[in-house]
């Protein structure tokens, strides 16, 4: 597995390539920014490896307690997490849960403070609508933006992962035919000595 700084210089690097195809094939400033920084956050902060105790997972800070739950339920690497779409689709999900939670629990204590007569259920509905008509397409394209970051990590776990794997074969390989090659140069030895 790479570690997070080996992650982290993948997403740079391949941050200019993805921003020139996107401005390239769109011509739309404000979509090459949508896609670049959904891009940058899911490489730096919205990866895979929120399952672990990454450098993704620590970057939240102060609030990076609420991925938690989020690592006690899906195994490392498993297909929850490091799925192509899937992870995306569950990491937003979690997220917007988790979101939700807070504006539910900071609205009840502000009607509790205030007695504001205030349904939360209304305004979460609100900004669902206003989301979907409004802001559709920048959904839409954050969304690519935060799958194509996931893409990458999860390519470069397997490609690091099978280099390593085909290091480890090679030097186990390599010490064997050592060892064999000083047992026999040890046996041929007693044989001369007899
Ligand atoms: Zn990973």
């Amino acid at each position: 597995m790479p570690s997070g700084r080996t992650h982290d210089r993948i997403t740079f690097w391949s941050l200019p390539l993805l921003v020139g195809l996107t401005y390239f094939f769109s011509d739309n400033k404000r979509l090459t920014l949508l896609i670049a920084s959904s891009y940058l956050f899911s490489g730096l902060m919205f990866g895979p490896d929120l399952d672990i105790h990454s450098i993704q997972y620590k970057r939240w800070g102060i609030i990076r307690g609420m991925w938690l739950p989020y690592r006690y339920l899906f195994k490392h690497r498993s297909l929850f997490s490091h799925g192509l779409l899937i992870g995306t689709i569950l990491r937003l999900l979690y997220l917007a849960t988790v979101l939700m939670l807070v504006a539910i629990i900071g609205v009840m204590i502000t009607q509790l403070i205030w007695t504001i007569d205030w349904s939360w259920q209304q305004s979460i509905h609100q900004i669902i609508k206003l989301v979907a008509t409004r802001y559709s397409q920048e959904m839409i394209v954050v969304g690519v933006g935060l799958e194509l970051g996931a893409i990458s990590h999860i390519i470069s776990d397997c490609i690091i992962s099978t280099i390593k794997k085909h290091r480890r074969r090679t030097l186990k390989q390599t010490k064997n035919k050592k060892n064999s090659r000083r047992r026999c140069s040890s046996s041929a030895g007693k044989s001369k000595v007899k």
